[in-house]
């Protein structure tokens, strides 16, 4: 039965936890390869968690990087437009982010957050590397400004997307990847499901974001990469395919865009 082969695109193994829940990060990484998730793109959101993060997988080969400022963090220490930039470069990153923008939360640092979102696209274009764009309550200014940094250079996924049929369509247009996560899975995410089932198959990528947002039947409990198996199944019953297809398509859609070689 396992011969699926799934990358969780989008989770955040520096924020699991390691105190009462996983014994270590080898116990996650072995829990999902047991269900068929062989590799896995670890997210940073500041700067400042690169190093630990780097540590935390180095022993991983299975685990790729990225490395930004995510648009929640933008206070939590100042931006280091050098640092990063060098971060970025590093062979074991493969993506600029999450950055992008988030008026929900936190609508009163929206100008910080777009003048770092502007650098991050910069730094993208200029270590050839793509986007991963986290964005809520903010279609209009985050695609205006994809469009107007000229992202279609570099590239890119919204990752864990929620919005509409226009705004996936801006992206599919710019070029960028639409990735799922454990909310198509909810019962009130009809809407979503509409939106989806007409997103090209190529275009598509699975993740977990995790700990957060766990697909039912784990819903409300700490989210883990061996998860995205659900997200998997569920998008492959969406979209009339078996899951072993679904995982093959979805991994050459992350090799394709992070230029991974497995
Ligand atoms: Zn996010
Ligand atoms: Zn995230």
């Amino acid at each position: 039965m396992n011969n699926l082969f799934i990358i969780d695109s989008h989770c955040h193994l520096d924020s699991l936890d390691y105190e009462t829940r996983h014994k270590d990060v080898d116990e996650v990484i072995d829990n999902a390869k047991a269900r068929g998730v062989h590799h896995f793109i670890s997210i940073c959101t500041t700067v400042g968690r690169f190093e630990g993060m780097k540590q935390l997988t180095a022993h991983r080969p299975e685990v790729s990087l990225s490395c930004g400022v995510h648009p929640l963090n933008v206070e939590d220490e100042p931006f280091d437009y050098d640092r990063l930039f060098t971060y970025c470069q590093d062979p074991r990153v493969v993506a600029v982010g999450e950055t992008g923008l988030d008026y929900h939360y936190t609508p009163e640092t929206k100008a910080l957050q777009q003048s770092l979102f502007t650098q991050q696209i910069e730094i993208a274009k200029l270590v050839k590397k793509p986007l991963i764009i986290h964005t809520r309550s903010a279609r209009e200014d985050t695609m205006a400004m994809l469009e107007q940094g000229q992202a279609d250079q570099c590239g890119g996924v919204l990752h864990c997307f929620t919005e509409d049929w226009a705004m996936a369509k801006r992206a599919l247009d710019l070029g960028f990847y639409i990735s799922i996560s454990g909310i198509i899975t909810f019962r009130n995410a009809e809407e979503l499901r509409n939106v989806v089932r007409q997103v090209p198959l190529d275009r598509l990528l699975v993740e977990t974001d995790s700990p957060y947002l766990a697909p039912i039947p784990y819903r409300g409990k700490p989210n883990q990469p061996a998860y995205v198996r659900e997200v998997c199944d569920y998008l492959a019953t969406l979209k009339g395919i078996s899951s072993e297809e679904l995982a093959r398509i979805t991994t050459q859609n992350v090799q394709n865009l992070f230029k991974i070689t497995l």
